[in-house]
């Protein structure tokens, strides 16, 4: 095995900067760069040493050195962590250095990837390092930090059980029994397939909320000009007292924001507004509207409540039938806006008075559009599927296990039973890592930074 070594704190001036040595050669590497031969620190604790440059005896930095030694570190592997002045050059010269000793650049996440190989965390778990660094929010966060500490391979151990005791049974019968399974020991079997199923289910279903909470909610203002959607979407920006950060690549046409509300990241898109156009650039803008109303999460019909309803009212409640969508009245400050307050009944979708000018309905809206959230099943303790991998070789599991509880209630032979039941224990051995490939192991870690 080579060791490895990468920046652990990001490119770039700053207070403190990490450098990070996993593998058999980093105590001599870095006896070599403290210009000690019998340094060796205790372990877990940091000690301030100056770093000399190869072969001359110049001082680059004074820096905090940290030893973890094999096996009781993140990797598994002898671990250095060399805490130097943030400066780019400096950081770089004692890469470089370590590079000359005999080092090699780490690939991306290869430290928790050795961390990985050496049973130190399981796929699930590594795959959680990279979100938890990735999250948006605090409950992103809060979901990666609940998945690294185990709680997906734990909700996982009681349907794998099941399989492995079903599958031993199974096999056994094979093996021992010349007549067929008796039907009391059938029926055992086919209600711990339901329940395996079940349990499945009730996983898979929380990533309708757990992708959003990874990815963001796409919550789109739509509606004629002048209803008043920008300064909604002003307001709704405004109560917020996150940082609020233009998305790039956006348009005149429409305007995207990242927000964050109670936790849960919303990207805000205003549209320029429907109306039909015959000009050229105008249809443009349209067309843009149409796309973002095609691509959300939910739809936010922002309708003038101080005035009757309009063909083009019509025609965006229309268009918003097919998607989830909220009604917002706007302009209840008005005078006239109870005119329309009356015909609230004839709006198919929740409806929801506000005003962009006083305030009014605000946190009304804010709970419309986190709805969601609120109602996610509790029997899994509010945790949350938040990968798109784990979904799929959840769903996949589970469609095994129930064509063999089909095959087991049509009367098939234990043999043909049992494969589906091997098959959906591989996809949930996927999850955790335990029968994931190197080809796949390769691709999810390219999604994770270098350092880590
Ligand atoms: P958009 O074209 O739909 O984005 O609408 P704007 O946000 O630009 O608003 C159109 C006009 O309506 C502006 O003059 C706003 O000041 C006004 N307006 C927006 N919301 C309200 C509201 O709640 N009450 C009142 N009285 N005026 C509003």
């Amino acid at each position: 095995m080579d060791t490895i070594v990468a920046l652990g704190t990001p490119a770039g001036r700053s207070a403190i900067g990490v450098i990070r040595l996993s593998g058999p050669d980093s105590l001599g590497i870095v006896r070599s760069i403290v210009g000690d031969t019998h340094f060796k620190p205790e372990p877990s604790q940091s000690v301030l040493r100056s770093i000399r440059s190869n072969g001359s005896n110049s001082i680059l930095d004074r820096a905090l050195v940290t030893y973890f030694p094999a096996p009781n570190s993140y990797t598994g592997e002898d671990v250095f962590e060399i805490s130097c002045h943030g400066s780019p050059v400096i950081l770089r010269q004692v890469v470089d250095l370590s590079l000359g000793l005999g080092a090699r650049l780490a690939g991306p996440g290869e430290f928790t990837l050795r961390a990985l190989s050496n049973g130190k965390l399981d796929l699930s778990q590594a795959e959680a390092i990279r979100d938890l660094i990735n999250a948006q929010t605090e409950a992103g966060a809060q979901q990666a930090l609940r998945q690294l500490m185990g709680e997906l391979s734990a909700r996982l151990q009681g349907p794998q059980q099941k399989l492995i005791q079903t599958i031993v049974q199974l096999e056994s019968a094979l093996e021992f029994v010349e007549d067929d399974l008796p039907q009391l020991r059938k029926q055992h079997i086919a209600r711990e397939l339901a329940d395996v199923a079940t349990d499945l289910d009730r996983l898979a279903s929380t990533f309708e909320v757990g992708h959003l909470l990874r990815d963001g909610l796409k919550v789109t203002f739509a509606g004629r000009p002048n209803v008043g959607k920008s300064s909604l979407f002003n307001m709704l920006l405004a109560s917020e007292r996150a940082i609020v950060t233009e998305v790039p690549g956006t348009t005149r046409d429409t305007l995207t924001e990242r927000i964050s509300l109670d936790g849960v990241p919303i990207l805000l898109t205003d549209t320029a507004g429907v109306r039909d156009s015959t000009d050229r650039i105008e249809s443009m803008g349209v067309e843009r509207t149409r796309q973002a109303m095609a691509e959300a999460d939910l739809l936010v019909v922002v309708i003038d409540g101080s005035e009757d309803l309009r063909a083009e009212d019509l025609s965006v409640l229309s268009q918003a039938r097919s998607a989830r969508h909220i009604v917002t009245l706007n302009k209840s400050d008005v005078p006239s806006f109870d005119l329309l307050e009356k015909s609230r009944s004839s709006f198919e979708a929740r409806t929801i008075s506000v005003s962009a000018v006083t305030g009014y309905g605000l946190e009304t809206l804010r709970a419309a559009i986190l709805e969601p959230f609120g109602s996610v099943d509790s029997s899994n303790a509010g945790f949350l599927i938040t990968d798109a991998r784990h979904y799929d070789l959840l769903l996949r599991a589970r469609a095994e296990v129930q064509s063999s509880f089909d095959l087991l209630q049509g009367g098939a032979s234990e043999e043909l039973v049992v494969i589906g039941l091997h098959n959906g224990l591989r996809f949930l051995g996927q999850i955790t890592g335990e029968t994931t490939t190197e080809e796949i192991l390769s691709e999810i870690f390219a999604t994770f930074c270098i350092g880590k």
